[in-house]
């Protein structure tokens, strides 16, 4: 079975016997990664948020000029 690499750096990773954040090189990269999936979760609400603003009309008060040329 061939070393796995880690999720995040693409390092090979040391065996899980030895590698207290297996499958991941490091605990940093663990860390990361998993910061990184919490960070997904809680920008999800937000950008839903910010389209639902671009799609509410009647936001754009130049738009007058443009109907009268
Ligand atoms: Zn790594």
């Amino acid at each position: 079975m061939p070393s796995p690499h880690c999720p995040n750096c693409k390092k090979p990773v040391a065996p899980r016997k030895e590698n207290p954040a297996f499958p991941f090189c490091s605990a940093r990269c663990r860390t990361l990664d998993l910061g990184r999936w919490l960070g997904e979760e809680y920008r999800m609400p937000v950008r839903q948020a910010e389209e639902e603003e671009d799609e509410r009309p009647g936001h754009a008060p130049g738009r007058d000029d443009f109907g009268e040329t």
